[in-house]
């Protein structure tokens, strides 16, 4: 990892999985961003989490469900008093929800609950925080994590171009929609913040072995976040508003 570029970064979604991963790897970093915000929905239920706060200075564990607007209201609150007048540097919207729902399978309901949390909540958690990042971005010029991004944690099953051939095996209706709707998301913010020199980019993880990702999975969770971390370390201005994957390839939209 890059040294010097990390100031502060929230990671939504942090209690297990590649979440647990990012801020794992941030805080043993020799390098590591001086505030690291852990946040989980139920922080009480993640021991690695708070054995992770206890060991590592800087790191610091905020509830945050991103469905629910009073949560991210609070969680703004208490991101506020930590970053104080430096505002937040990085945002990584990376909570998130997969059912496997194929044409006979998926209902309403399931595209309803995975739009909420893949798609409308990290643009209100974006919304929300958008001061902070703000605040940040005032301070530093250039674009990259040193001054101010949002990094959404997307898929390549949202890729409309992929649709076809190898990833078609993957039915997921529900899943597949709302990363797409992510990944337009990601390029509505990159139109809005990029004269704030705000940085906003999609990234995909590669697939992976976490509860989401199951045992089969190519990539450890190890080699998923060390490579996306490489790839946020060496972000600039040619990268607003891609979509990249953890080795830093650009990918299909
Ligand atoms: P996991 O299922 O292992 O972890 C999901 C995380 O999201 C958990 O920390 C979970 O918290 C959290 N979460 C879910 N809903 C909410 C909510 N409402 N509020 C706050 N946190 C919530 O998934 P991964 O770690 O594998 O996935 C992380 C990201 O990577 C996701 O965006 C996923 O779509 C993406 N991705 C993953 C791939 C893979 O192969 N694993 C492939 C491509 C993309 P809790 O413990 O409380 O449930």
């Amino acid at each position: 990892m890059s040294s010097g570029l990390w100031k502060s970064v929230l990671v939504t979604g942090s209690s297990r999985g590649i979440g647990l991963q990012l801020v794992t790897e941030l805080a043993r970093s020799c390098n590591r961003p001086g505030i690291i915000i852990a946040t989980a929905r139920d922080p009480t239920t993640s021991t690695d989490l708070q054995e992770l706060s206890k060991t590592y200075p800087g790191v610091h564990i905020v509830k945050l469900d991103v469905d629910s607007q009073q949560s991210i209201s609070s969680a703004l609150e208490e991101v506020q008093s930590i970053v104080g007048n430096k505002g937040l540097n990085c945002l990584i919207n990376n909570a998130a929800i997969g059912f496997s729902m194929d044409l006979n399978t998926v209902t309403p309901e399931a595209m309803m609950k995975t739009f909420q949390t893949n798609s409308v909540s990290p643009l209100f958690v974006s919304k929300t925080f958008l001061p902070l990042l703000q605040t940040a971005a005032a301070q530093s010029s250039g674009m990259g994590i040193h001054r101010a991004a949002v990094i959404n944690i997307s898929s390549i099953l949202g890729s409309v171009e992929w649709t076809w051939g190898e990833s078609a095996n993957f039915k997921n209706y529900a899943y597949r929609t709302s990363k797409a709707a992510l990944n337009m998301l990601t390029r509505c913010l990159a139109v809005d913040l990029g004269s704030d020199g705000i940085l906003c980019m999609s990234l995909h993880p590669g697939w992976v072995k976490t509860d989401m990702g199951g045992p089969h999975a190519d990539l450890t969770v190890e080699e998923s976040v060390s490579g996306m971390l490489s790839v946020l370390s060496s972000l600039t201005e040619y990268d607003h508003g891609g979509f990249k994957d953890y080795r830093g390839q650009n990918l299909p939209w």
